[in-house]
Parts: structure tokens; C-alpha cells; sequence
């Protein structure tokens, strides 16, 4: 055993919140420290899990105040001596376990520890899912979870095949009946001899003493993290989504709180949308597919009739004005384009379309057929924040700070 080796106490009971040791070392590391235990509960970042998080509470003196049996210290026991530092990061090199502080603690300091629990829960929650989806997906279709992150926000599971979607559907079925059976985990550590003969999942990779994660009738596979001691912890797993990846299936799934959490926003949204729309749940969907196409055609005519205003508005520009300037409320750009190409053949001077207003800003487009647009530009950016460029024919940007009245002074200003 190496001598630098944390005690795991996570491996032991993945329940416990709390618990108490000695600060072996303590080094600087970026703009924190990196400390090491005699023992620890914090899980570090391993296997596709991100690390626990939580506090360390460091006692004024150096000395628990009931440091003669370290299992029954509670930090509560004298609060006002501590100081608590949080735990930011945990990272695991070989059997020795790192923790990130932002403060610098010494040697031979007695701790207190105190993981975040719901995160801690919800970890497992996960991860106990991942375990009976993984191994569902093993037995039925024979294909290896290849990659698992767990995040605070996705837990992903990347497997080495395709899975249609009534086969996921199938696996999101068996592990939710595995959560109604509420299947005790268990957790051993067989002998080297124990291991050949035994069928797990995850096989290859450790070295070293196996922990096997048993969950009678879906799974068995190597793994150091902990889990839930019954299935029926895990609450629920949906499948929330899946894409091809790299010659398999990317599966996104949500278990326990997060999925509680994820229902409610979602049932809040449904909520919302069925009062706006006075329709049940079940016909939004349509309503919205109505609308859409509504808005399509909406858009078309309203395109329709921009070119027809903005025919009438050039056609009421005198034909000896040298320089035009034309203000719509709004215009695509492709609309704006064909408008300034249209005015430059009848006007000689700088012909431009702003589409906004003074709150929002203007969109333009300036051109010109027989001298340099940059230059309209140019004077542009005196009198306003303008963004742009182009050739000598048109020049094309953004505008804010602008008002109509100054717009119209400097077109002024060109003749
Ligand atoms: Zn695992």
C-alpha cells in the first residue's frame, strides 16, 4: 500500500456527511492550496463523475474538541472554534486524494470535513441509473457504455452501437421498473480468483483490488464511486435525448431531483402555454405549427408590401435630387440591396436606406454609381457610432446614437 494512500471512507459508506482527520500536507497550487488527508469523504473527479464539494472546518487551536474518538465529532460541537474553509475541487493521483482550498491550513491540524449532500445524493442518483441503463443496454443488445460524464447539469453515456429509439424506450422502461422493484446495491471486493470467474462489466480497466457494484438481476461492473443503497433512491430515469456518435448512440438522461426539477419547469412552461393558447396540453403542439406557417406568410406579404411603400416613397422623390436618404421602421437586407440599386440609377449622389429607429439603432445600406459609398460612411461615423464597410458602389453597417434629424441634416450636408 502506498504510504501517501487516502483512506476512502466514501467506499465504505456513501451515506456518511461528515467526518474528521488530520492534514497530512498542504502546498500551494495556482491561486489556492492542495492539501491531503489522513482520510476523506470527498469523491474526487474520476470515471466520468465530477468531484464532491463541500467545506473543511478547521478548529482555532489545531485540535478537535473531542479528538480521543474521531467518529463522534460533530463540527456542531464547538462552531464558534472554527473556521471553515471550502472544498473547490478533489482530484485523485494514484491512491492519494487532492483538495483544493483557497486558504493554506498546516500540518497536523486536526479537521473537520462536512460534504455537500444534495450534491453528493444527486451524484448517486445518477450514477446508480447510469449502472442499470449501461447494464440493460450490455444484456439486451450487447453494446459497452464507452464513455459516461456526469455533470452538474448532463449525465451522458456514449455506448458502442446504434440504438434505435424503441430500443431506448425499451431500456427506459426496465431500469424505471428496476427503481419500482427498489433492488438492494451492493458493494464487494472479490479475490483476484473471485474476478476471473465472475461476468462484469468494466473488466479491463482497473488494476489493483476490484470493487464490484452488484444490482441483482441488471448489473454487475467494477466501480469506486458511490452509489444508492436501493434502486428505488434513483426516483425515476428519463431519457431526455440521443444522437449518433462516432459509430454509436450519445444517450442524455435525468434522474431523481434533477428530473423532479426538469418536470416542474417543464409542467410550469406547458402550464403557461395551455392558459395563452386556451388549449389543453396536447393541442399546443398543433396550434404552434399553425402559427408558424401564419407567421411565414405573414412575413411574405408584409415583405410584399415594404417593396410596394418603398416604390411609392421613391417614386415621390424628385428625379433632380442628387442625394437620397430613406427611412423605413423595418426592411430585410436583401430588400434594402435591390432598393439602394434601384435609387442609384436615378439619383447620382449617395443613395441610402436606414431601417430602425432612434431607441434601437439603424441597419443601412449606402451606395453610389459614379463615386465612393466609404466616403458617406465616413461622414457618417462623425456624427454617430456607425459600424461598416464595402466597396466605392455600397457600403453596408450598423448604426446607434443616431437620430433621424442629424441623418437627414447630413444628407443635407452632401448637396
Ligand atoms: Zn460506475
Amino acid at each position: 500500500m502506498d504510504k501517501n494512500a487516502t483512506e476512502k471512507l466514501y467506499d465504505k459508506d456513501a451515506y456518511a456527511r461528515e467526518f474528521t482527520a488530520r492534514l497530512e500536507s498542504c502546498e500551494p497550487e495556482g491561486d489556492g492550496f492542495l492539501i491531503t488527508l489522513d482520510r476523506t469523504l470527498f469523491f474526487p473527479e474520476s470515471g466520468g463523475q465530477t468531484a464532491d464539494r463541500g467545506v473543511i472546518l478547521v478548529p482555532a487551536d489545531g485540535k478537535l474538541s473531542k479528538s480521543i474518538d474521531r467518529n463522534e465529532i460533530h463540527a456542531s460541537d464547538a462552531q464558534a472554534d472554527y473556521s471553515s474553509v471550502s472544498v473547490t475541487d478533489v482530484q485523485i493521483e494514484g491512491e492519494t486524494i487532492y483538495h483544493r482550498v483557497p486558504a493554506g491550513i498546516a500540518v497536523g491540524t486536526e479537521i473537520c470535513g462536512r460534504i455537500d449532500w444534495d450534491h453528493r445524493f444527486d451524484n448517486m442518483q445518477q450514477h446508480s441509473a447510469e449502472h442499470i441503463f449501461s447494464g440493460t443496454v450490455h444484456r439486451l443488445y450487447g453494446y459497452d457504455n464507452v464513455g459516461f460524464h456526469l455533470s452538474d447539469n448532463t449525465v451522458t453515456m456514449d455506448f458502442s452501437g446504434v440504438l434505435e429509439e424503441d430500443q431506448i424506450r425499451n431500456v427506459e422502461s426496465i431500469v424505471n421498473r428496476a427503481i419500482y422493484e427498489n433492488v438492494e446495491i451492493t458493494v464487494s471486493y472479490p479475490s483476484k480468483d473471485e474476478c476471473d470467474r465472475t461476468d462484469f462489466r468494466c473488466k479491463k480497466e482497473i488494476e489493483g483490488q476490484i470493487r464490484l457494484v452488484t444490482i441483482p438481476g441488471y448489473d454487475v461492473c467494477a466501480c469506486c464511486a458511490p452509489h444508492v443503497h436501493r434502486t428505488g433512491e434513483i426516483g425515476i430515469l428519463k431519457v431526455q435525448s440521443f444522437q449518433r456518435y462516432k459509430g454509436g448512440v450519445r444517450i442524455h438522461i435525468i434522474c431523481g431531483s434533477r428530473a423532479l426539477r426538469l418536470f416542474r419547469a417543464e409542467n410550469d412552461l406547458m402550464t403557461k402555454l395551455s392558459m395563452d393558447f386556451s388549449l389543453p396540453f396536447e393541442e399546443i403542439g398543433g396550434r404552434i405549427d399553425e402559427l408558424k406557417e401564419e407567421i411565414y406568410n405573414l412575413k411574405g406579404r408584409l415583405r410584399e408590401a415594404d417593396l410596394k411603400l418603398s416604390e411609392i416613397k421613391r417614386s415621390s422623390i424628385p428625379v433632380d435630387q442628387e442625394n437620397v436618404v430613406l427611412i423605413e421602421e423595418d426592411m430585410d437586407a436583401a430588400t434594402m440591396r435591390k432598393s439602394v440599386n434601384e435609387l442609384t440609377e436615378l439619383h447620382p449622389g449617395y443613395c441610402g436606406i436606414f431601417a430602425g429607429n432612434d431607441e434601437a439603432g439603424y441597419r443601412f445600406i449606402i451606395g453610389i454609381k459614379n463615386g465612393d459609398a466609404r466616403e458617406a460612411l465616413k461622414a457618417l461615423q462623425k456624427i454617430c457610432s456607425a459600424k461598416g464597410g464595402g466597396s466605392p458602389q455600397m457600403v453596408q453597417g450598423s448604426a446607434t446614437d443616431l437620430t433621424e434629424t442629424n441623418l437627414k441634416d447630413l444628407w443635407k450636408s452632401f448637396d
